[in-house]
């Protein structure tokens, strides 16, 4: 497959911007090779701009559920963008909007919109802290929540130790705020909330982990997490911007019955536009300004065109239909998978709904990030390249997910499955 005006693109890029990127696992750092650079998406498919067509696995990292350019959601931001960008002052939408969402959650929640997740969750943790007015927060190994200074942080050495950060300037007085605590393990739960309880501002978690592999948790932990949250004051925030609207119309958090104290929202509720949200009980989201005493504010925030792309996507899945389709989509390449994995035990992989993890090794695929084999992470890498010439675009990463929208096929499906068995095989 011929990708020279990637290959120029990318040093031209590479030129201006750090790494030619403007998001790191772009670069395709751990899979090698050069990213492709495209101009056209339709549909489960896009298009490079060296006219090679892809099947796309990755959408977007999530918000795309219905797929590349669907024509209600694209009609809907033509339509909005014609009486203007953005008016940095109050619109319809955004009544429209949470109107929509809030109709998915508890009665007289409130819902205040941001430009991305990253955002969204900082301002829950700011307003949690505020609330409480306590200091630290808690978060588990492995979940990702953006990329603000508190979250940007991983487990020192030792349970139950204050964490290290995971990025250059991030000083350690911001770490030391952030505890760290394994997946999938009630005793690290308990001796951290003996020892920090009382002065936990917040615990954050992706009720559905799905950035580091999907750490599918068992409901028994989730209702301990929960527990230990109400008898220390703790809120627990549950970041639900990959989770939210996913599987069905609302929290994957309601669907297990863990109720949260705060809910962080973003990918799908913006349809594939900038937009982000933090949504919790009003006594609560009162608290932020300009009712409340926690400042927050963005310039584009509650943007007219990012509303009316999230507005159309819900518009789809309300009625549940969706899900259906998405499940059937999962269940079908589950299949497919399975019959390519009849002579390969090390291919493996877990599913929820429309998000499916490959884990190329042959034991169960973990439910703890420390636990993900190197194995199963180079044979992913191995065959990365292999697949992208042929025509599947997958996430550049072992530890990402793949995405199935709507516009995904059974046929193009069970193609994935069995070339991804092909090349295993001819790899051994
Ligand atoms: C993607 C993601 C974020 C960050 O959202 P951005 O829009 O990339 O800032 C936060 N939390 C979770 C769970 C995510 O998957």
């Amino acid at each position: 497959m011929n990708r020279n005006n990637s290959d120029s693109l990318f040093l031209r890029a590479q030129t201006w911007m750090p790494g030619g990127v403007s998001s790191p696992v772009r670069a395709f750092r751990s899979v090698g090779g050069t990213p492709v650079f495209f101009k056209h998406a339709e549909g489960s498919r896009f298009t490079d701009e060296d006219g090679n067509s892809y099947l796309d696995m990755c959408m977007s990292w999530g918000p795309l559920i219905l797929g590349h350019s669907h024509p209600d959601v694209v009609r809907a931001v033509q339509e909005t963008a014609t009486h203007g960008l953005s008016y940095g002052a109050c619109c319809r939408q955004e009544a429209d909007l949470a109107e929509l969402v809030l109709s998915a959650f508890p009665e007289r929640w409130q819902i205040r919109f941001v430009s991305s997740g990253t955002e969204a969750v900082m301002t829950a943790i700011r307003l949690a802290r505020g609330a409480t007015g306590r200091s630290k927060i808690l978060k588990f190994e492995g979940g990702y929540h953006g990329h603000s200074d508190s979250l940007l942080v991983k487990a020192g050495s030792g349970l139950a130790t204050f964490g290290t950060s995971s990025s250059k300037g991030v000083p350690r007085e911001f770490a030391s705020q952030t505890i760290v605590c394994p997946l999938d393990d009630e005793q690290a739960l308990e001796q951290i909330f003996t020892r920090w309880g009382p002065q936990l501002a917040a615990v954050i978690l992706e009720p559905l982990p799905g950035n580091n592999g999907l750490l599918e948790q068992r409901p028994g932990w989730l209702r301990a997490l929960r527990q230990h949250c109400d008898s220390s004051g703790a809120l627990l925030i549950l970041d639900e911007v990959i989770s939210g609207f996913r599987s069905r119309f609302g929290g994957y958090g309601d669907r297990l019955g863990i109720a949260a104290d705060l809910l962080t929202l973003g990918k799908i509720i913006g349809g594939g536009m900038p937009l982000g949200a933090l949504a919790g009980p009003r006594d609560l989201m009162r608290q932020l300004a300009p009712e409340g005493p926690v400042y927050q504010a963005g310039t584009l925030s509650g943007n007219p065109v990012s509303l009316a792309a999230g507005l159309a996507t819900l518009a789809q899945l309300q009625d549940g239909r969706a899900y259906h389709r998405l499940e059937e989509l999962g269940q079908s390449f589950e299949a497919a998978l399975e019959k390519a994995a009849l002579d390969l035990p090390y291919l493996r992989w877990r599913r929820s709904g429309s998000l499916i993890w490959l884990y190329l090794d042959d034991s169960d695929p973990p439910r703890r990030a420390d636990a993900i084999s190197t194995v199963a992470v180079e044979r992913f890498n191995g065959i990365h390249a292999a697949l992208l010439d042929r025509g599947f675009y997958l996430p550049p990463s072992a530890y990402e997910l793949m995405f199935l929208s709507t516009a995904h096929d059974e046929g193009d499906l069970a193609d994935l499955a069995s070339a991804i068995g092909e090349l295993l095989r001819s790899a051994t």
